[in-house]
């Protein structure tokens, strides 16, 4: 399937303009995210249709816990994506090429019908970075909208403005993962910029998309609580006092396997202060 938001350059490469990255590729090559890839002067996203992971999931896993609280969503992945985050949960198909993993064939239709089948009364596109594979995404949540069904987006959100516009009257509710609020920590652990991020979260809610933030806390890496109170005034101030917000716990993962799990204490200090900052509704997950 051949990408939208891309431009040819000299040299047979092209400019990928899905991502902040602006990737430019040689032919023959790949973005970062492993799955555009220049084909002769054209980019084509290598995992259109063809999902590695299916499941079907309590919409409190996304973690959504105030929208249709309890019902289910058929899940559903490609693998790659933009960020490289030392601590990613799920670097088997995050940090990966198409090529390297099982993958299912799977049309628009197909996922809508299968959603369907399973009495699943929305899409939940997750696991990796669902951003990465937008073409399959709006492909399937127009249809899904056509057939009545939801559709959930869990994102790290570092997308580039139009094709988030692009995307965004398809969306119902999105889960944002806000790993820090200092552009270093972000540079540092996933390869990528805060401010993106930020941007995606306002457009989501000017876009009147139900918004909750997920922070992932990794003990002596964005655990400080002056940063954190920042990163919840933004919130605050932004209009996302009623949006929920978990703070989720870090275990050791992948190229983190040195760093401790999460103390409560620190995440039970992190909900005072979101609190104290006016955030309603607080949650700490992976804490049982
Ligand atoms: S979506 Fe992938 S190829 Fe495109 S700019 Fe981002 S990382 Fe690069
Ligand atoms: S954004 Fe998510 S999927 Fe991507 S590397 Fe980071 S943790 Fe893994």
């Amino acid at each position: 399937m051949e990408c939208r938001y891309y431009q040819r350059l000299e040299n047979g490469k092209v400019e990928c303009q899905l991502c902040p990255h602006h990737c430019h590729i040689a032919d023959g090559k790949t973005g970062i995210c492993r799955s555009r890839r220049n084909c002769g002067g054209v980019l084509i996203s290598e995992v259109y249709a063809k999902p590695c992971a299916l499941a079907i999931d309590p919409v409190e896993k996304k973690p959504l816990y105030h929208f249709h609280s309890g019902t289910t969503c058929l899940s559903i992945a490609c693998t790659g994506c933009n960020f490289r985050c030392l601590n990613c949960q799920n670097y088997d198909i995050s940090q990966v090429s198409p090529e390297q993993v099982d993958y299912y064939k799977l049309n628009p239709e197909e996922v809508v019908t299968l959603c369907k089948k399973h009495h699943c009364p929305g899409i939940a596109y997750t696991y990796t970075e669902p951003l990465t594979y937008i073409e399959y995404i709006i492909d399937c949540a127009r249809l899904a909208h056509e057939a009545g069904l939801w559709n959930i987006l869990v994102t790290a959100g570092y997308v580039c403005k139009k094709p988030l516009a692009d995307l965004l009257p398809y969306l119902d509710a999105a889960n944002v993962d806000l790993k820090s609020f200092s552009d270093d920590i972000y540079l540092r652990v996933s390869g990528g910029h805060l401010q993106p991020v930020l941007d995606t979260i306002l457009a989501m809610k000017d876009a009147g998309v139900w918004v909750e933030i997920t922070n992932l806390i990794i003990p002596g890496v964005n655990d400080d609580m002056d940063m954190i109170r920042q990163m919840c005034r933004w919130l605050s101030d932004n209009g996302f006092a009623n949006s929920p917000l978990h703070f989720s716990r870090f275990f050791p993962r992948y190229k983190m396997q040195e760093i401790p799990p999460t103390p409560l204490p620190t995440l039970k200090a992190a909900k005072q202060v979101a609190e104290e900052e006016g955030i309603k509704y607080v949650y700490l997950g992976n804490v049982v």
